[in-house]
């Protein structure tokens, strides 16, 4: 009791975001809100709506969108970090800083495998996983949010090694296939006793990366039964195109399309995941930083490759960058809706494009330009350093 006194006698910060031109969800079910203003308390928000309609006095924080679009931050749901905002795969510092001014403001670790003499044994990957998930709790490089601590699957684990990472805070695994287990009889077992303990699991699909991985294929997809197909579109090797559409028919489970994987390979996935009317089972992700760099804008750059080129509305491509990965990863961002965490993207149509407005741009395969980034209710960039301008940005009106 004495703690919840203690809590309420602070003034809330108290966020409020009026003239909003559009708002965009993240729900694919309903991606464009009525709405034009959202309200945040203690970095949660509390309502969205009408300004007419809502309490908009007392905010601790304004912000003018100047009739700009407000989207959730974008998610990437594929990333191999290292060591903070430091990557050894292209030695690059500041990486993670860079992708927020690509409007992402949220990631999930596929394993962090580029880790110098990355442990194989198990006790040696079980502690770098859980080293990795405390470090990158403690640490968001301008905010953003990396969910880390990955193991990769190695011969001689068993069912206690899962119970074990699972006490100790690990909920996730890294992709299967880059360690010793290839096979899907194994995979499907490590898979399973994951799952038993509350940690999701992602596949690597296609052909090998780097030298040194190798072939995951449909049938070992199909029977490692991971929660995520990765890359179904590969890594950067796609699958044939049966073997595609025989995943996304033949499997429930999330079809993720990356970045650095086959662009024909990704339209074919995303168009016949649209036939099966499963569009909510798509999620997005970069695969880097990998032999092909880091991409600050990748995860913007896929929206508008999706939504240029595979004929889905630009609304609901950004749908499958934040709802989608929120719900299949289990976060708590990624929709604009009371409970979520006040976790915000605004975006405007980039200075000369010849779209009349942002979605039309993106669906004429044109980038947004990012006026601002918002975590937990406070503000992380303002103008992007890394998108082209937007024609419009937001202002903070009282701080
Ligand atoms: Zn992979």
């Amino acid at each position: 009791m004495a703690q919840g006194q203690a809590s309420e006698s602070v003034a809330p910060a108290r966020l409020v975001i009026h003239n909003i031109g559009l708002l965009l969800s993240g729900d694919i079910g309903n991606p464009i809100l009525d709405a034009d203003t959202v309200v945040a308390v203690n970095g949660k928000i509390t309502a969205v709506g009408k300004v007419k309609n809502l309490d908009t006095a007392s905010a601790t924080i304004r912000i003018d969108a100047k009739g700009t679009t407000l989207a959730p931050g974008l998610i990437d749901s594929h990333v191999h970090p290292v060591a903070g905002d430091w990557t050894p795969r292209q030695n690059q510092i500041g990486w993670i800083d860079s992708y927020l001014h690509g409007g992402v403001t949220a990631m999930v670790s596929a394993g962090e495998v580029h880790t110098p003499g990355r442990p194989r044994d198990v006790v040696g990957l079980k502690a770098m996983a859980i080293f990795a998930q405390r470090a990158f709790s403690a640490f968001r490089p301008g905010g953003v949010r990396i969910h880390a601590g990955a193991p990769v699957i190695e011969h001689g684990m068993v069912e206690e090694d899962f119970k074990d990472l699972a006490a100790a805070g690990v909920t996730m695994l890294g992709e299967v296939g880059l360690g010793s287990v290839k096979d899907g009889a194994t995979a499907r077992q490590m898979v399973a006793w994951a799952r038993k303990y509350g940690i999701q699991s992602t596949i690597h699909t296609g052909g090998p990366s780097i030298p040194g991985s190798s072939l995951i294929d449909k049938d070992i997809v199909l029977a490692a039964d991971a929660d995520v197909i990765g890359h179904i579109n590969g890594g950067h090797t796609a699958l044939p195109d049966d073997q595609i559409v025989a995943l996304c028919e033949q499997s429930p489970r999330a079809l993720e399309i990356v970045h650095n994987g086959n662009e024909k390979a990704a339209l074919l996935a995303l168009r016949t995941a649209r036939e099966l009317k499963r569009l909510d089972r798509v999620i997005l992700g970069t695969d880097s930083p990998a032999g092909s760099g880091v991409q600050p804008l990748g995860i913007l750059r896929m929206i508008s490759m999706l939504s240029s080129l595979a004929g889905v509305s630009a609304e609901v491509a950004v749908c499958l960058a934040t709802g989608n990965t929120a719900r299949i990863r289990n976060l708590d961002c990624g929709l604009i809706e009371p409970g979520r965490v006040a976790t915000f993207v605004m975006i405007d149509k980039a200075q000369h494009s010849p779209g009349k407005t942002v979605l039309e741009s993106i669906q004429r395969g044109d980038l947004p330009g990012i006026g601002m980034v918002i975590i937990d209710g406070m503000v992380s960039a303002q103008r992007s350093r890394n998108t082209p301008p937007a024609t419009m940005v937001p202002e903070v009106v009282k701080q």
